[in-house]
């Protein structure tokens, strides 16, 4: 009997709202959608054609592999010099709930999550006021020396400008950037997350996040990042005070980024168009050369994973707001796949969307669910505990259940292949 995952997606997708047939015909073609028509995307009542066309775009890209990796998440630290409005994670010290990790026990839970077959170790904090810059260099060398083979992905952009602060290189000089990653690079960073981008607008910088770094920091640390052959994930943090708008031109300023960032590979790929632009979510016959970079291969540094983030509004000073609801959810990540056409990956992060609904944004353009977890302490759902984990049976029944194979990855995106408490990538 045949897979109906494996089928091919329909070529001309039912599209209820008029409006949407000149968008969902490009959207085949694998032209580049207009600031315009992802507005037109948010303002339809017809969510199913939207999460249609995103299914389409994502089984071109992926077929029916959908990923997950076996991680653990550790902040080391939720005392925060700033306090944006929409954050519920940070203490001032002293403060009842605020806490600190020694790195000795940083090191020992790196290496437990590594024993217990974590590929991934994913560290970010609060921007500690008096931590010195060798408490984070000296954490990745303990975790690298007791856990050799583990990836770490740590310490969003806002981090990277306050350590490039506090070891005296300047705040937001790009040059002082580059060197603290540098640093970290030598010390055993692999990755950066995506963490902090919030939504690229000053209107909503000024009322939600005013003292965070402002849109064209957090660019410029990724960007060093991805010159230093990084890869490295972006997020937009929906569903507060941002409007559609603010949302759509927040895609768009990323996918220039991506533009620049896979511009090299793109060239020799033979993917890049006369103006530049990327485009890796067309149909196959597009791309003769290869349509996403090889893992295994490419040494370009670039986004890997666009990180739709709902707003969580628990205890934030933000907490009178709803937060989204499930469609604005569904549509918004929909949307992300759909004009962020070169982005290779869309996660559906279920620790703050809920297993259920990651189940639901398979079907509607993203491929990868995130990881194990265990412990995520930055937002989470109403009344769930910090300690949120799911087990790999967890994750696997999820992914078939929505139709999909499970595909273990690590960070890179390159399957695992694991044989009792052994494991490997597929190269
Ligand atoms: S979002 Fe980050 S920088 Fe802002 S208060 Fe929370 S921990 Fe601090």
């Amino acid at each position: 009997m045949s897979n109906p995952a494996l089928a091919p997606p329909p070529r001309r997708p039912p599209a209820t709202d008029g409006r949407l047939g000149s968008i969902a015909q490009r959207i085949i073609s694998g032209e580049r959608l207009s600031i315009q028509d992802g507005l037109q995307l948010y303002e339809t009542p017809d969510i199913w054609t939207v999460c249609s066309l995103a299914d389409l775009v994502r089984r071109r890209m992926h077929g029916d592999k959908a990923y997950y990796n076996i991680n653990r998440h550790i902040n080391y630290s939720n005392i925060c010099a700033l306090a944006c409005t929409f954050c519920s994670f940070y203490r001032k010290k002293g403060q009842q709930g605020a806490y600190q990790y020694s790195i000795d026990e940083i090191a020992r839970d790196a290496a437990q999550a590594a024993g217990a077959g974590a590929t991934e170790i994913h560290i970010v904090g609060g921007l500690h006021p008096w931590l010195p810059f060798s408490y984070y260099t000296e954490m990745l060398q303990a975790i690298r020396q007791a856990s050799p083979r583990v990836h770490i992905k740590a310490f969003t952009a806002v981090e990277i400008v306050h350590l490039a602060r506090i070891s005296g290189r300047g705040r937001e000089r790009y040059d002082g950037i580059k060197s603290v990653l540098e640093d970290l690079i030598h010390a055993g960073l692999g990755s950066l997350p995506g963490g902090g981008a919030e939504v690229f607008d000053e209107r909503v910088h000024n009322a939600a996040f005013r003292g965070k770094i402002k849109a064209g920091t957090w660019l410029d640390v990724h960007r060093a990042a991805h010159e230093l052959g990084l890869r490295s994930n972006a997020t937009m943090l929906y569903g507060h005070i941002e409007l559609p708008k603010e949302r759509i031109h927040h895609m768009e300023i990323l996918r220039r980024q991506q533009d620049a960032a896979l511009g090299a590979w793109a060239d020799r790929a033979g993917v890049a168009r006369p103006d530049g632009s990327v485009v890796l979510s067309g149909p196959s016959e597009l791309y003769s050369h290869g349509r996403l970079p090889d893992p295994a291969t490419c040494s370009a540094g670039y986004f890997q994973t666009i990180i739709p983030l709902p707003f969580v509004p628990d205890a934030s000073a933000l907490s009178r707001l709803p937060g989204p609801s499930g469609l604005e959810n569904l549509r918004t990540l929909a949307i992300a796949r759909l004009m962020l056409d070169n982005f290779p990956h869309v996660k559906a992060f279920w620790i703050m969307q809920t297993l259920p609904m990651a189940q639901l944004m398979l079907q509607a353009g993203a491929d990868d669910i995130d990881g194990t977890v265990v412990w995520y302490d930055i937002t989470k759902v109403q009344s769930a505990t910090t300690h949120q984990e799911a087990s790999v049976w967890d994750l696997q029944r999820a992914i078939r259940e929505a139709g999909f194979r499970p595909v273990e990855r690590d960070t890179l995106y390159r399957p695992v292949i694991r044989d009792d408490h052994e494991w490997r990538v597929d190269k």
